[in-house]
Formats: structure tokens, sequence, C-alpha cells
């Protein structure tokens, strides 16, 4: 029987994916948009990616913003279950950290509480890693796991992960104070890298465009996980289909990469490309961080490297991770592709 499913923030880079999956199984997909003209865009996106096109028939648009009341109620109406992606994911810090809390805060309420008034018992929401692993770790090297939380009171928080941390705990809070009208699951995944389905890409991708680029003649020592969009994508979808992860939150994570193993993997991709796989030493990171505030995000992670148990993605939702070098090398031959570089 297929269902209704309410996508919102549709226009993101994994939205389209997971929205693409969702159709391509059959489902109604109601998404959610800024404007209009946004909703052009991810028409015409999902017009490319879809096996049968006819399929976009199954495709509805609804304008919400997550800053505002407006069309929250009516957006859920005849909806069997939501998929929340909507959040700022800016590359370069604001000075103001509410620019981007309010927003994911609110929103993740709002979209609950529109939920909850309309009888839609079903959510998934799409966290982040850096609401578990910012700010704190895991005792004797062990692995984060999902029972870890970031401390978004911690100076070393970006005001990003604040946001997820913040709004992730205001919706697991919602849950518990709702008597039991809403089946939550949580996603968290790392970084997500791999092709997206149109020009319109969110800030993970720059990174790999930075790369390209090589205009930095040094790397920083800093390193991410990463995973694959269309796993992140599976995660949401499967998480629909698997009542025993309802109440849970899951880490998606494919493997830890530093900068110069992204590098690697895209000069893998693309031999006869200028990429730069030196790395800067950290004090040089330190200093150009006191003028670049997007170089400054990362001080506190120079150096680090970390590990993600994810057993539970593997076990519950089925998830077999792509393997993201490939994924990356997938996303450089892409940017060349399309001539962003
Ligand atoms: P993205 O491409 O920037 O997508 C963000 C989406 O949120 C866009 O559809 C954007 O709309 C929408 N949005 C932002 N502010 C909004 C507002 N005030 N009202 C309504 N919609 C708003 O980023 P993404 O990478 O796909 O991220 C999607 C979700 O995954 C976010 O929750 C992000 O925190 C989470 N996540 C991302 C990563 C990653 O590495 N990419 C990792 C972990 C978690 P417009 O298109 O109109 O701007």
């Amino acid at each position: 029987m297929p269902r209704t499913v309410l996508v919102t923030g549709a226009t993101g880079y994994i939205a389209k994916h997971i929205v693409l999956q969702l159709l391509e199984r059959g489902d109604r997909v109601r998404g959610s948009v800024r404007s209009e003209k946004r909703a052009g865009d991810l028409r015409a996106s999902l017009q490319t990616a879809l096996s049968d096109p006819t399929k976009l028939h199954n495709l509805s648009t609804v304008t919400l913003d997550l800053t505002s009341d407006d069309g929250w109620d009516a957006a859920m109406v005849d909806v069997d279950a939501v998929i929340h992606t909507a959040s700022p994911f800016p590359l370069v810090q604001p000075k103001d950290e509410n620019e981007v809390i309010r927003p994911a805060v609110d929103g993740a309420l709002r979209a609950l509480r529109a939920a909850q008034a309309a009888g839609v018992r079903r959510v998934v929401l799409t966290s982040s890693a850096v609401a578990v692993i910012t700010a704190v770790r895991p005792s004797n090297g062990r692995a984060y796991t999902e029972a870890d939380w970031s401390d978004a009171s911690s100076p070393a928080a970006t005001p990003y992960a604040k946001s997820k941390t913040l709004a992730e705990r205001a919706a697991w809070d919602f849950v518990r104070d709702s008597g039991g009208s809403i089946d939550l699951t949580c996603i968290n995944p790392t970084l997500v890298v791999g092709p997206p389905l149109d020009l319109d890409y969110g800030t993970s991708i720059e990174v790999i465009e930075r790369v390209l680029r090589a205009k930095d003649p040094m790397l920083p020592n800093v390193g991410f996980g990463t995973v694959d969009v269309r796993d992140v994508a599976t995660a949401h979808v499967q998480a629909l289909d698997v009542p025993e992860s309802i109440g849970q939150r899951v880490l998606i994570n494919d493997r830890f990469m530093w900068f110069a193993d992204m590098a690697r993997a895209v000069k893998t991709a693309l031999p006869d490309r200028k990429i730069v796989t030196r790395v800067a030493p950290d004090f040089v990171v330190r200093f150009l961080g006191l003028f670049d505030r997007s170089i400054a995000t990362i001080r506190n992670d120079l150096g680090k490297s970390l590990s993600i148990d994810t057993t539970r993605a593997r076990e519950l939702l089925g998830i077999a991770f792509r393997d993201t070098r490939q994924s990356v090398g997938e996303t450089a031959r892409w940017l060349v592709d399309k001539g962003r570089v």
C-alpha cells in the first residue's frame, strides 16, 4: 500500500535522494520547499533522476518555513509519515548562533507539533553525528555509540553542532511529553558525500570542491566520519519500515577519513589533476584560524581521529555501507563533468 510521506526541506542535497528513493518504491511524497521557484527546481532534478519519469506524478509540494507557523497543519493532512530533514547547514558559522539554532530547534518542534495535531504518529528526523560526538570523548578510546550525547554548552561546540544537538534533544523531550502519540527515529549521519542529484548541493560537497580547486597550499590535519548520501537516504526510508527503530537514534557512518585521505581518493579518481595532499602543521592552521572563520571552526579538531559503532545501522536498518573513498572519487568526477571546478 503506497504511503504519503511529508519530506521537509525536500530541495536539500540529502532530501532529494530520500524523495527519489521514496518515489522509486512507489510512495507518494509531499515535499516542503521554501518557494514556488524551488518546487520547479526540485521537479526538474527528479525528472532526470527517476528511472521512470511518470513516477513524478506522485510528488506534490507545499511551502513551509522553519521559522513560521504558516502551512504546517495543512501540510500534514492525509500524511502517513514525516521525514523532517530541513535545517540550516552553513559552510561558514554565523556570528549570531541563533541564526542556525532557532530555525533548527523551532522547526523540529513545529514539525512534531503539527504531526501530533494531525494524528501522524511516525516521524523520522535527520539529526547528525555532531549531536553525538561534539566536545565529548568516550573513555578508554572506545567507539562512539548512540548512547553518547554532545555537550552543546561547550565553547568547542560550533553554532551548527549546537543547533543539531539542541534540536534533537528538543525532539526527544517532545516525544517524552507527548503521551506516546509520536513514534520517533533520529538518523545521525557523519559528513555526507556522494554525487548530488543536481547543481544545487549543500555544504558537505563543498569540502570536496575545495580539494579539487587545489588552491590551499596544504591541507589541515583534520578528518571526518564520512558516509554516502545514498546510504543516508536508505536509512531514512528503511526506518519507516522497521518498527524496532522507533525510539532510537541511529549513527550512520562508513569510515573516518583525514582531509588528506579525501584528497588521495580524489587523486585516484582523477589522476591527471593537480591535487594537494600535503598536510599543514597544526600551529599554522591555528594561526590562520585567527583570521578566517571557516578555518577557526576546525581548530579544535586538529589531529583527532574517531571511531563510530554502526552496529545499529547495519543490524536494525540493514545498511551495507558503500566505501566512501569511492563515493568521494565519484563526487569529484561528477563535479568535474558538470564543469564546477
Ligand atoms: P542542504 O542541502 O543545505 O539542505 C537543507 C534543507 O533545509 C534545504 O532544503 C533548505 O531549503 C532547508 N532549509 C534551511 N533553512 C530552512 C528554513 N528556515 N525553512 C525551511 N527550510 C529550510 O543540506 P543537507 O546536507 O541536505 O542537510 C539536510 C539535513 O541533514 C540537515 O538537517 C543537516 O543538518 C543534516 N545533516 C547533513 C550532513 C551533511 O554532511 N550533509 C551530515 C549530517 C546531518 P533551501 O533549499 O530553500 O535552502
